[in-house]
């Protein structure tokens, strides 16, 4: 990812060296290729707007100071403005001053959110926690088994329902109808809480495109569990859709952070520079393959240096 944007970039900015002075038409120029650069990685439009405008004033009114010559003044100014657009300082994971910390995963379907289930409940392990999966996908066939299996490889506990029950069937033994994803996850909070663990992860069901049924009823779970955090997990290689989709789980879920997944592929990135500035809410984590271990926090800095190159 950001192959292309990085290369074009540092060609942007390359123009510049050399020059003692840098005029308005200099800057100009280089603004222009700038943005040619984001739109064509699909960064969102009003996204690139602010950006450029920010570049453009801020290299105008730029002082010459005496350890940086003007080209590197500007490469300044922009991996100050990447930074800026990506969140600017890192945002950790807020945990629940009484525990359990309830954290709700919500997004379409192939995002990567039951494969984040299993990488975040493995990180939050190393760090002490002892986090519970909880499985309320019950749309998907295998979903919940596959949260399972991911639960086994992480190391961490699983609440499931058992298949094929329904409400009051005898034999589950956590008397959960294996139908209502907002009664899962209710039992699974109550179960953590009865059975001390700190962090409980909610596992949702994703649809292919946004519909209402979908999200009313990640609504439903987040009115039931009320989360600490609501994590709107985000397939980086969706390009311009990203906009829209992010758009439409803020109005219909709501949340408090972006989870990026699949930045190991070969997106243009827009998707990754778009998404904090259109919905506000910052990024948290990155996920960068399909192995557990391809998972960190998300740092604006490190991300724009390596955009920069
Ligand atoms: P869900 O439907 O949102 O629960 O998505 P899954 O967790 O099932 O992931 C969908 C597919 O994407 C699976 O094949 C995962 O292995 C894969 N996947 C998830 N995260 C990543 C990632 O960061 N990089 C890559 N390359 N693949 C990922």
């Amino acid at each position: 990812m950001f192959e292309s944007l990085s290369d074009r970039l540092t060609g942007a900015l390359k123009d510049l060296r050399g020059k003692g002075r840098l005029s308005d038409s200099d800057i100009d120029a280089t603004a222009r290729e700038i943005r040619l650069a984001l739109l064509e990685a699909d960064v969102a439009l009003p996204v690139v707007r602010a950006f450029i405008a920010k570049i453009k004033e801020r290299a105008k009114g730029a002082e010459v100071s005496g350890a940086l010559n003007p080209a590197q003044q500007v490469v300044k100014i922009v991996n100050e403005e990447l930074v800026g657009i990506l969140g600017g300082e890192t945002r950790r994971l807020r945990l629940a001053k009484t525990p359990p910390t309830v954290v709700m995963l919500a997004g379409l379907q192939g995002s990567g959110k039951t494969t984040l289930a299993g990488k975040l409940a493995k990180w939050l392990q190393a760090q002490g926690h002892t986090p519970l999966l909880v499985a309320c996908d019950l749309q998907r066939p295998g979903a919940v088994q596959q949260l399972q299996i991911v639960g086994e490889r992480a190391g961490v506990s699983v609440f499931a329902p058992h298949p094929g029950t329904s409400v009051g069937g005898g034999d589950n033994e956590l008397g959960v109808s294996a139908s209502d994803p907002v009664e899962v996850a209710r039992e699974g909070v109550a179960e953590a809480r009865s059975k001390q663990y700190d962090v409980v992860i909610v596992d949702t069901a994703g649809r292919l495109g946004i519909d209402e049924e979908l999200m009313a009823q990640a609504a439903g779970i987040r009115d039931a569990v009320q989360p600490d955090e609501t994590l709107f997990v985000l397939d980086a290689m969706i390009g311009q859709d990203a906009v829209s989709t992010a758009e439409a789980f803020r109005e219909g879920v709501g949340f408090t952070g972006v989870v990026l997944t699949k930045l190991d592929g070969d997106a243009r990135g827009g998707a990754a520079l778009s998404v904090r500035e259109v919905t506000g809410e910052p990024i948290l984590f990155a996920s960068t393959g399909e192995k557990l271990e391809d998972f960190d926090v998300f740092h604006p800095d490190r991300m724009a240096s390596r955009i920069l190159g």
